[in-house]
């Protein structure tokens, strides 16, 4: 959540800043600024609301300055105000800084600032930071020889620091330098020809470099427009390691599409097949992973596996929960990652934990990972963003490789992290009871994916007409039964976040031991009623409904066929397999909702309290 870009070079840094904040408005929309180091003087552009705003407020400013830091907020410390959007500036005027985070004794260091004379004039936890490195700057002897004031100042104030941060700040007495660090909050440097840039992630700097620096917890950044140095909280020099972002700036923008969201529903097909490619064995009968770090003779010796994340990839777990029950019958277990990290779980030594997290910084996913790992449980990671905090912290993991995935809500990562649990799925039974025959046919399956989302894709026109006649009501049920459970959390969570009509999802047969109640000619159901043995319990579920007079949306496969009047819309996707199925079923589901929330005229990319890369607790 939130996002933070800096810059430091020889261009005007206030373009490269917006231009920045745009990409990274996605993390968090409440407020927007940027601040510019010129003529010995730190020039502020705030406001509340979008980064839109911002651009017409920036214009007002004569910002012509080379150095510069800009931020795009998602309150967690004070409301959303045009004083509480960053950058915020100390109050002896030095300096200005940008936080990505939250720092938990602020009430503490508040009061020691105030006596000693410092001011403020926001309610957040980030000024008191910045009012920390000019109190130390202030007690830093001038001058002290080989080391950087600014740069140490910094440090001195982080060293206070309880809780999280990516940060980045400017000094009205070192020009055109710039420090930026990170605790727990994503940040990576850019490193561009003569200038660089530090921003929360690739989107904000990948039209100006594909080189980047992965920093990591712990470290500071020192910029000069011709150097850069890293170093640690405790004063070690960092060798850099610059890696090569491997996508370009064309697949972080919207194209021809509405929204991001829309965008990312259509790419499914493509995402599936970079998620698979290179990842089956020649005989074709199993999966292949090359990060693991796991060998095979230590994945037999695993009796159990905990599943762990937060939101739609914990949806993603319960998919691979019964994917990898079903077919290796291994027992998997799956916890909300925010719960794992304080609940102490009882742990069966034999266990092997998962994560997921499409950013791989989500907060509470990294805690329970450290949670396990300081348990000596071994814990791998799947996760879409290469050189993420979870995939350095893991024991080894899987990429999605599908991808920046911007609209807040998630789709192609979803569909993804199903295609990766069916893999790890089918990779573990093939080493327990799968036979050759059955592993192939079940790797021809998984290739067959893309074209079958194609086909369910193609349902779009259709389903844009349903949400037409669904997107007047305030509530509804999504109901499904095993691998589709999850598929209905997922349906309701998808509608609440951008259409913002209450929603649950249930197992089909549960609906009668509460839920049901709520039904009416006001409450409509979603229907996944695939065939297959439990076709005719799901009608009968249905039946139930339609007694009550609540309308039905089904969404059957090729061959399940309903009683004729029973649902009032019927989606038809392609018959698939097993490890299929809950990909295909995924993209019905994402496209009512879809058009549902543009139909009530939500702001689908950007919807209202959320943000991506939940980076704070
Ligand atoms: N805690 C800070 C604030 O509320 C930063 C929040 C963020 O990460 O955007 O302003």
């Amino acid at each position: 959540m939130c996002g933070i870009v800096g810059y430091v070079g020889k261009q005007k840094a206030v373009s490269i800043l917006l231009e920045g904040l745009k990409r990274l408005e996605y993390r968090g929309y409440d407020s927007a600024g940027v601040c510019v180091l010129q003529g010995g003087k730190l020039d502020v552009a705030k406001k509340a609301g979008r980064v839109a705003n911002l651009v017409k407020e920036a214009a007002t400013h004569r910002l012509n300055g080379t150095t510069g830091i800009g931020h795009t907020r998602w309150a967690t410390h004070g409301g959303v105000t045009d004083a509480n959007a960053h950058p915020h500036v100390s109050s002896d005027g030095k300096f200005a800084l940008i936080h990505n985070g939250v720092i938990e004794n602020y009430a503490q260091m508040k009061r020691f600032l105030l006596e000693k004379g410092y001011t403020f004039q926001s309610e957040t936890d980030t000024e008191v930071l910045c009012n920390l490195i000019a109190y130390h700057y202030a007690k830093e002897p001038a001058g002290n020889h080989g080391t950087n004031r600014f740069l140490e100042s910094v440090r001195k104030a982080l060293g206070h620091v309880e809780g999280t941060y990516g940060i980045a700040v400017l000094c009205v007495d070192y020009p055109s330098e710039l420090v930026a660090a990170r605790k727990a909050s994503p940040l990576i440097l850019g490193v561009g020809d003569e200038e660089y840039i530090v921003a929360s992630d690739a989107s904000a700097l990948v039209s100006r470099t594909q080189n980047v620096v992965y920093l990591k917890d712990g470290e500071i950044v020192h910029l000069t427009p011709k150097t850069f140095s890293i170093t640690t909280l405790d004063q070690a020099d960092v060798s850099p390691v610059v890696d090569r972002i491997t996508w370009s700036v064309t697949d972080a923008d919207k194209g021809d599409f509405a929204h991001f969201m829309e965008k990312e529903i259509f790419e499914q097909p493509v995402a599936l097949e970079n998620t698979m490619r290179g990842r089956f064995s020649e005989d074709g009968s199993t999966a292949n992973f090359g990060g693991l770090n796991v060998t095979a003779a230590e994945f037999r010796q695993i009796d159990r596996f905990l599943f762990c994340a937060c939101g739609t990839a914990w949806h993603a777990c319960l998919v691979t929960e019964h994917l990898i029950e079903r077919f290796a019958r291994i027992p998997v277990e799956v916890d909300y990652a925010s719960e794992f990290r304080y609940r102490n779980a009882p742990l069966h030594s034999n266990t092997l934990f998962f994560v997921i997290s499409q950013s791989g910084e989500t907060i509470d996913t990294l805690a329970a990972l450290r949670e396990a790992k300081r348990k000596g449980y071994k814990a791998l990671a799947i996760n879409n963003v290469v050189g993420s905090s979870l995939a350095r912290e893991a024991d080894g993991g899987i990429y999605q490789h599908v991808g920046p995935e911007i609209g807040v809500a998630s789709t192609k990562a979803f569909t993804s992290q199903i295609m990766v649990g069916a893999m790890v799925a089918l990779y573990l039974a093939r080493m327990r009871d799968m036979s050759f025959s059955d592993g192939v046919e079940y790797v021809n399956a998984l290739k067959g994916a893309p074209a079958l989302v194609r086909q369910a894709l193609a349902q779009a026109p259709k389903i844009r007409e349903i949400a037409k006649r669904y997107a007047k009501y305030h509530d509804m049920l999504f109901l499904g039964r095993l691998s589709l459970f999850p598929l209905a959390l997922e349906g309701a969570l998808k509608l609440k976040e951008i259409s913002y009509i209450h929603a649950e999802g249930y197992p089909a047969a549960e609906m009668k031991h509460g839920p049901i109640a709520l039904i009416s000619d006001k409450c409509p159901s979603v229907f996944f009623a695939p065939a297959g043995d439990i076709f005719p319990k799901i009608v009968s579920s249905m039946q139930e409904i339609k007694a009550r007079k609540g309308p039905i949306i089904a969404i059957v496969t090729e061959g399940a066929d309903l009683p004729p009047g029973l649902a009032d819309e019927v989606i038809t996707i392609p018959h698939c397999h097993e490890a299929v199925l809950p990909m295909v079923a995924a993209i019905p589901v994402q496209l009512l909702s879809y058009y549902i929330a543009v139909e009530r005229g939500c702001d689908v990319d950007k919807p209202r309290n959320l943000a991506k890369s939940v980076t704070v607790e």
